[in-house]
């Protein structure tokens, strides 16, 4: 489905070399670039004259990356723009993390937030920001709309995650390129942008590199889209045209918890617990530093939407303490504690009344053993009731009818606030994202211009973005792409027709 992209790498092309950018250009003919000898410190370069380069009086955007929001951005400025020549270079396989995402389903977006500002919230990086005209320009619903006109059948999961009907990315994949190349996007792969600066006539003077060969090539163009994911080549490319990067830390992973016995419990879900996660220096209170979701218990820590949440809205201090930290464990979150205390009780004094005349005949009911049974309010399953028995030195053999009201405000208390040490960061598979990147505050969010350089415009994870799971990475990538696509599109349609 990629030929017509690579063929253009395959065509037989004519090679001018260069002294970096200016005169002393020779031309000649050949299938494959050569190295060519260097004078002194200064090196010589191949000009590739592919069909990246655009016919006089025709404008170029090169788009840095060909991941969901450089394509994204790319078919929509084409769209507005037919006349823009729109060139996309991928150093890799486009697309890749799409094809990957959400367990090879690709979690496309999120359908439960009809509300931008709910929306917005999802962002650790962005929440503040994302709260004006960003997903008001094109947000969830626009982005299944923009899938269902191009006919991908999509579903919206209970938890509210949005994928193919198929549960197959390639649904995605397949999609976003038949419209790249019915738009006449063009795609080069396995080429590296390598630097970028401007020209004085506020152009910019492009770089490209293939890894295996010693091949340089310099395109002049008149937009600049970076989308560059969390590549640092892509972060290079921002600082050389004058922006600054805050330092890309890890998102999105599980914790890391050094106990044997909470491994035995290996698969063991709760569907709702409230966690807090505490760190070492951070005096000020963070509300997002507490979450109430379902957690997973792992066989080396814990997972689940509770501590991916707490790992995004947590990712700086993390890094800064070294992933290490406590983790405060409700897991009665909607009990409160003293009702807590009363359903132990009332579940002990069950196995108490010896007064009873019929006592004798519940001699077995006396008899029940702590680990046996407990209030049905817990509804956790009896392999971590054990866990909770053995953290708070309780021998599971102890009877209820014995057991002292002092050990079970202690249970309870336990229950309500159960610390974890965590020791260091784990993986999610199924998705990870960077925290990090070009600021926010370094370019315009109606536009996604940049402040600093005019025709250079940011799209997706290179931005210092990123969201919790459920889709909303993947829509910070489209609403970047198709924002930028716009205002490259309009500007180009615009400045051809006042040429
Ligand atoms: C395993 C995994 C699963 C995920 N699942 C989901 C999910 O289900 N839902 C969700 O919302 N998010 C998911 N994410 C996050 C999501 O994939 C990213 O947020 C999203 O891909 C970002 O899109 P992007 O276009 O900004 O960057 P990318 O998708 O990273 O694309 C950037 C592209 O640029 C190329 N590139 C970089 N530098 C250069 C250069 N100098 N020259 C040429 N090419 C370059 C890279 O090769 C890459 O292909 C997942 C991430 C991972 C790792």
């Amino acid at each position: 489905m990629f030929e017509f992209f690579h063929s253009m790498n395959l065509l037989p092309q004519r090679f001018i070399f260069r002294f970096g950018f200016a005169s002393q250009t020779l031309t000649f003919k050949g299938k494959y670039p050569c190295s060519i000898p260097s004078h002194g410190r200064r090196k010589f370069s191949a000009t590739t004259l592919s069909s990246a380069t655009p016919k006089s009086g025709e404008e170029l955007l090169l788009v840095v990356g060909g991941g969901a929001a450089g394509i994204y951005g790319a078919i929509r400025s084409k769209t507005l723009a037919p006349n823009l020549k729109v060139v996309v270079i991928e150093k890799a396989k486009p697309l890749s993390k799409v094809k990957i995402s959400g367990g090879g389903r690709c979690n496309v977006t999120n359908g439960h937030c009809p509300d931008n500002k709910i929306l917005a919230e999802q962002y650790p990086r962005g929440h503040r920001e994302f709260k004006g005209s960003f997903f008001h320009t094109h947000g969830p619903m626009d982005t299944m709309s923009w899938f269902s006109d191009h006919g991908v059948v999509l579903k919206i999961e209970e938890d509210g995650r949005v994928f193919p009907a198929s549960d197959s990315s390639s649904t995605i994949i397949d999609c976003l390129m038949s419209e790249a190349k019915r738009s006449g996007v063009l795609l080069q792969t396995g080429k590296v942008v390598t630097s970028a600066s401007s020209t004085a006539d506020g152009k910019f003077a492009i770089k490209l590199e293939k890894r295996s060969l010693d091949y340089v090539e310099h395109v002049e163009a008149d937009y600049l889209l970076i989308a560059s994911g969390s590549s640092k080549q892509g972060y290079n490319l921002a600082t050389q045209l004058g922006h600054s990067i805050l330092e890309p830390v890890p998102s999105l992973f599980t914790f890391k918890i050094d106990d044997l016995k909470l491994a035995e419990l290996s698969g063991v879900t709760f569907p709702k617990v409230k966690a807090k996660l505490q760190l070492e220096g951070i005096q000020k209170k963070i509300p997002q530093l507490t979450q109430v979701a379902p957690m997973l218990v792992t066989h080396w820590g814990l997972s689940g939407p509770v501590v991916l949440r707490l790992s995004a809205w947590g990712a700086r201090y993390l890094s800064s303490s070294d992933y290490k930290g406590t983790l405060c464990v409700d897991f009665t979150p909607d009990l409160h504690i003293e009702d807590l205390k009363s359903a132990l009780t009332r579940h002990k004094s069950q196995f108490l009344d010896l007064t009873s005349p019929l006592s004798l005949l519940f001699s077995s009911m006396q008899r029940q053993k702590v680990l046996n049974s407990y209030p049905s309010e817990l509804a956790v399953v009896k392999r971590f009731w054990k866990y909770i028995l053995d953290r708070e030195g309780i021998c599971g053999d102890m009877l209820w009818s014995s057991i002292s009201n002092n050990l079970l405000i202690s249970v309870a208390a336990l229950l309500k606030d159960c610390a974890f040490s965590v020791k260091g960061k784990g993986q999610f598979k199924d998705e990870f994202v960077t925290a990090g990147g070009v600021p926010l505050s370094e370019i315009y969010l109606d536009t996604m211009g940049s402040r600093i350089h005019p025709h250079l415009y940011f799209a997706g994870e290179v931005l210092n973005v990123d969201g919790i799971t459920g889709g909303f990475n993947f829509q910070n990538a489209w609403t970047g792409g198709y924002i930028a696509g716009t205002s490259i599109g309009n500007l180009a349609v615009h400045e051809r027709v006042y040429q």
